[in-house]
């Protein structure tokens, strides 16, 4: 049942102790050598050695039992409508779903799937700020759903993107979803929307359904989005020179997406490690969709990267962690000091062949999850989607 969830966090001290193996989500140095995080009022105030930490006084105490601690997993391409409920696959809860896949923030590419979408300035203005303000004041399970991503049409002028910005939109949705399908008229809009610090994601490859159009690389290349959304497609790539050849010649961030070609992932993959560019690199799913909702769609990126693509486990998650929460300007995704207390505790799945964790996400498992914590308040026990982790963590005190 998904559980409506206020925006604040918790109250007071959070301690997260026996820590088998902690992940920073900093692909400068992946795996922290310490085994106990002390979290105050939502944030990250102390990671280190428990011996070294002032744990008294704790409201909550988590042992996690030599589990794995990794920050929340950040899904860097959603498209939610209002509420925990989408229309595409006429499903509701999928938010509260991928908490279960250890997903607690997720960035929306636009609210392209509401029935009878406004494509109007003055109604598409309206639409971005409504979502917006909804999903800040509202959370499913808790998790942290940046929305309010107008679609680009064509008309709009630099006044209109000031005055989302004014009105707290930060986000453009997919540019390609909307009239805007020319390299020149996307590249002037995308230049007003970050002036006014609206984060730009363009749509890259064939059409997704009937009535989408394709956006090829020369048009990413002119419009020149923050974001090369779903390089991958989303579902059709464009030829995989092609993708290389954005990953060269741009410095935008490259998102590889579930909802996309899989193999096409992987040669972008590669092309970031040839070019010593991984920190571009992020996840997304791209759901809901019309191949469904993927409630652990990023754990599967993650172990498709690593287990087809050469990634280790602890670098493939730090895809999905820091590099989106440094890219998109995030709170969480990382352990550090004032980062937001997000954290999912799992552990090997029962009866992987991997020996660890991290072993078994190499050979293409994903983990199983035990806990997700959003804002240092504990959202969820054992995840009802993913496998049965091996051990678990417990609440020792609350
Ligand atoms: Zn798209």
């Amino acid at each position: 049942m998904a559980v409506e969830t206020s925006a604040g966090p918790a109250k007071g001290k959070l301690v997260i102790r026996n820590i088998g193996l902690l992940l920073s989500g900093d692909l400068d140095k992946p795996i922290l050598d310490a085994d106990t995080i002390v979290a105050t009022d939502g944030k990250i105030e102390a990671v280190g050695r428990q011996g070294d930490l002032d744990t008294d006084q704790a409201a909550t105490v988590i042992d996690a039992h030599d589990v794995c601690v990794a920050p929340g997993l950040i899904d860097s391409h959603v498209h939610p409508v209002f509420g925990d409920w989408t229309p595409r696959q006429s499903q509701l809860n999928w938010i509260d779903s991928f908490l279960h896949g250890g997903v607690t923030t997720m960035v929306s590419a636009g609210e392209v799937h509401l029935p009878g979408r406004p494509k109007d300035i003055v109604g598409l203005k309206a639409l971005a700020v409504t979502a917006q303000r909804s999903f800040s004041a509202f959370r499913p399970g808790g998790v942290k759903v940046m929305a309010g991503a107008p679609v680009i049409e064509k008309g709009m002028e630099e006044h209109d993107f000031k005055e989302l910005a004014e009105a707290g939109v930060s986000l453009l949705g997919e540019v390609g979803l909307g009239s805007v399908k020319a390299g020149e008229e996307a590249a002037r809009m995308v230049a007003w929307a970050r002036k006014y610090g609206i984060q730009s994601t363009i749509h890259t490859g064939g059409p997704s359904i009937p009535g989408s159009g394709l956006i090829d690389k020369d048009v990413v290349l002119e419009a020149d989005a923050d974001i090369i959304g779903h390089i991958n497609g989303g579902h059709t790539a464009l030829p995989e020179g092609h993708v290389c050849e954005l990953c060269e010649r741009s410095t935008r961030a490259i998102e590889l997406v579930h909802n996309g070609n899989e193999r096409v992932a992987i040669a972008a993959l590669k092309a970031a490690r040839d070019l010593k560019q991984l920190h571009r690199v992020i996840l997304g799913t791209d759901s809901p969709a019309g191949s469904g909702v993927q409630p652990l769609g990023i754990l599967r990126m993650i172990s498709l990267l690593s287990g087809l693509g050469g990634l280790s486990a602890e670098a493939a998650i730090c895809l999905a962690t820091g590099n989106t929460a440094r890219i998109r300007n995030l709170a969480g995704g990382l352990i550090e000091p004032g980062r937001s207390a997000d954290f999912v505790l799992m552990d090997r799945a029962q009866h992987t062949a991997g020996r660890t964790i991290l072993e078994s996400i190499a050979l293409g498992d994903i983990p199983g999850i035990g806990m997700v914590v959003i804002d240092g308040i504990v959202r969820t026990g054992r995840s009802r989607n993913t496998p049965p982790a091996e051990r678990l963590p417990e609440v020792v005190t609350a």
